[in-house]
């Protein structure tokens, strides 16, 4: 329940159960902020790693490869929250 890492970034669990849609299909043609549900445009989505190990938000490229479930699309506003919310 805690872990997903199968290569290709999933549904995180954890604090973001209410994160809902980032499936594959929607990843396809749409994004969807992991952390509000929100559809975001290309242009709208960063894109932040979650590690496994800590459910802490990093920014992309910072989590250690070890602990990363890859990365996710969330919305600017949704990332700074995030991002805050990690020690
Ligand atoms: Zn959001």
């Amino acid at each position: 329940m805690t872990k997903r890492a199968q290569g290709a970034p999933g549904k995180p669990s954890g604090r973001l159960g209410k994160a809902k849609g980032a499936d594959a299909i929607t990843r396809k043609l749409e994004l969807r902020c992991e952390h509000c549900g929100k559809k975001l445009r290309q242009d709208q989505a960063v894109y932040l790693e979650l590690s496994a190990k800590t459910n802490q938000w990093y920014p992309e490229g910072e989590c250690p490869a070890e602990e990363s479930q890859g990365s996710f699309p969330v919305g600017k506003t949704c990332a700074k929250t995030l991002l805050r919310e990690t020690p």
